[in-house]
């Protein structure tokens, strides 16, 4: 199946620096997080993003979305080349890291880049059709800014798949919702998570969410 579709057309919003946002990038003291004893490195938590935003208009206002989401992933790592899961709780603000390890996976090396400690103020920008999968022409140059440019960051909406759409199930038997996926940060003097330009090569992560059971899965794409 091709990543372009002309059924692609429902906007979402990119997430960028922004003065006066209720959502923060490098949210993790914000949160408390339980590991598994199997896990290998603590996630970050690279944005925490307010769902109650009005930016957002109605498109999350059913009673089973939380008020906020953390958007978390090992990056230290390898590990965020595998399957990635977490629950949370959001009045308590804690967070349970489930897994970042395959059987046969290690942590082996170490990224360069880190994200930093200082939290940042976060505006949701709706996206325009330009920014719409819906054919091929427009999926590429969408592409230039989703791996190394400044739209590397959306949340919602018609997802930009780099190669097959993805689908995932929760435990509960629901289907997740496909609700932000992260490419590669181009060069910028102001870097969303850190002091360097968010970095993973030709790859991007989604972030599969149910709802009602405050369940994340992180599923990667590369090319
Ligand atoms: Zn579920």
């Amino acid at each position: 199946m091709k990543p372009w579709n002309k059924a692609y057309t429902e906007a979402g919003w990119f997430v960028r620096r922004g003065i006066g946002g209720s959502s923060v990038a490098n949210g993790r003291l914000n949160w408390t997080i339980a590991a598994s004893s199997v896990a290998m490195e603590l996630p970050s938590v690279l944005l925490d993003i307010d769902l109650r935003d009005p930016a957002l208009g109605s498109a999350l206002s059913s009673s089973d979305v939380p008020s906020r989401l953390p958007v978390m992933t090992c990056v230290k790592s390898d590990l965020w080349e595998h399957r990635q899961e977490y629950t949370f709780v959001d009045d308590a603000k804690e967070i349970r890291w489930i897994s970042a390890l395959t059987n046969g996976a290690r942590a082996g090396s170490t990224n360069d880049m880190l994200v930093g400690s200082d939290q940042r103020s976060l505006v949701l920008e709706r996206m325009t059709d330009t920014d719409l999968p819906t054919t091929e022409a427009r999926y590429w140059a969408i592409g230039e800014r989703f791996l190394g440019g400044n739209d590397f960051v959306r949340l919602l909406g018609s997802p930009y798949w780099l190669t097959e759409p993805m689908r995932c199930k929760c435990s509960c038997g629901g289907e997740m919702k496909m609700t932000v996926c992260v490419g590669s940060e181009g060069a910028t003097r102001e870097p969303l998570f850190g002091h360097e330009p968010f970095f993973i090569g030709e790859a991007a992560l989604y972030w599969f969410v149910c709802w009602p059971c405050r369940r994340v899965v992180v599923l990667p794409q590369s090319t």
